[in-house]
C-alpha cells in the first residue's frame, strides 16, 4: 500500500516536471486546443502565421469554429487574421508582392465562415477567362426589386434581409454594375481612373490610394459576387446592414460594401481592424 502511494506521488511528480517542461518551452495554449488529431505540418510558405503557432490546430483548422478558437488564443491581429482565412485562402502570397498589396487592400471578405459563401482561389485573375470559370461555380442569388443585381446567394439573401428593414438604394441604380461585375467592366473602370504607370507603381508598392477609387483588372471584389455598391445615407441603413453581415472594407471606397457575414463584434477577433476615416467605419485587414 505504501509503495502504491509513494509510486503515485512519483509519477504525479513526473507528470507535473513534464508539463512545466512543455509549457515553458512551447506555447501551453495550444496543447488547450480541440484538435487533438495528429499534427502534420501544414506551414505555408510565405505565410506571415510561424509554423510553431499553427502546431496543434492547423491540420483540421476547417472543420473547427475559428471564432471560438482564435478568441482562445492569444495571437496578433495579423495572426488571427491568416488564421481565419486559411480555410479560404490556404496560399498566402509573400509579403509586399503585388497579390499580397491586393490582399491587404480587399482581402476582408476571405474571413467569411460560411462555407456555402466561394473566394477566389487566387487574390487576382489572369483575364475574362479566369473569372468566367470563376463565377461559373458561384450559386447566385437576385437582389429584390432590382433589374440584374446578382450576388452569392448567400450575400443576397442578407442584403434581402437588410432592405427589408430599411431601404437602401443601388449607388447607381444601374444593377449590374454596381453588383456582381464581369471582367471588361472590371476594365473599363479601371481605364476610367489609371494609367499607363499606375499598375507598376502599386506593384513597387508606391501606389495606394487609387486602390480605394478603383480595383485594377483581375482583382475587384465586385468579381467574386460579394460587394455592392450603395446609397447609405444614415445610421438606420448602417445598422441593418452591419446586423446582416455587410461592412464597408475598403478605405476610401464610400460607396462599396462588402458581405462578411459575420457580426460586428467577432470582426476584431478574426484580426480586422476599424479604422475611421472622415465619418465612415472601415473594417480593413491588419496586413
Ligand atoms: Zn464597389
Amino acid at each position: 500500500m505504501k509503495l502504491i502511494r509513494k509510486k503515485s506521488i512519483f509519477l504525479a511528480l513526473v507528470a507535473l516536471i513534464v508539463f512545466t517542461l512543455v509549457a515553458s518551452t512551447g506555447n501551453p495554449r495550444y496543447l488547450q486546443s480541440q484538435d487533438r488529431q495528429p499534427m502534420k505540418n501544414c506551414w505555408i510558405a510565405g505565410s506571415a502565421v510561424k509554423p510553431e503557432h499553427l502546431v496543434g490546430f492547423c491540420t483540421n483548422l476547417t472543420k473547427l469554429n475559428i471564432s471560438s478558437l482564435t478568441a482562445n488564443l492569444n495571437l496578433s491581429a495579423k495572426e488571427r487574421f491568416l488564421a481565419a482565412i486559411q480555410s479560404k485562402l490556404p496560399i498566402v502570397p509573400p509579403a509586399g508582392n503585388y497579390e499580397y498589396i491586393l490582399l491587404r487592400a480587399y482581402g476582408a471578405a476571405f474571413i467569411n465562415p460560411n462555407p456555402e459563401i466561394k473566394l477566389p482561389p487566387k487574390i487576382v485573375f489572369a483575364d475574362d477567362k479566369e473569372v468566367k470559370a470563376f463565377q461559373a461555380t458561384l450559386t447566385m442569388g437576385k437582389v429584390n426589386n432590382t433589374n440584374d443585381c446578382y450576388l452569392q446567394k448567400a450575400a443576397a439573401n442578407a442584403f434581402n434581409r437588410a432592405k427589408a428593414q430599411v431601404a437602401i438604394a443601388l449607388k447607381s441604380g444601374y444593377g449590374a454594375s454596381d453588383c456582381t461585375r464581369d471582367f471588361a467592366t472590371n476594365l473599363r473602370f479601371w481605364r476610367k481612373y489609371a494609367h499607363n504607370k499606375t499598375l507598376e507603381k502599386i506593384k513597387e508598392g508606391k501606389e495606394t490610394k487609387i486602390l480605394g477609387i478603383v480595383a485594377p483588372p483581375g482583382a475587384s471584389q465586385h468579381l467574386w459576387g460579394l460587394a455592392i455598391d450603395l446609397q447609405v445615407t444614415n445610421a438606420k441603413q448602417k445598422q441593418a446592414l452591419y446586423q446582416n453581415g455587410w461592412f464597408q472594407t475598403v478605405e476610401d471606397d464610400i460607396p462599396h460594401w462588402t458581405y462578411l457575414g459575420e457580426l460586428l463584434d467577432k470582426l476584431a477577433e478574426l484580426g480586422l481592424q476599424n479604422k475611421v476615416v472622415r465619418g465612415a467605419s472601415y473594417w480593413v485587414t491588419p496586413l
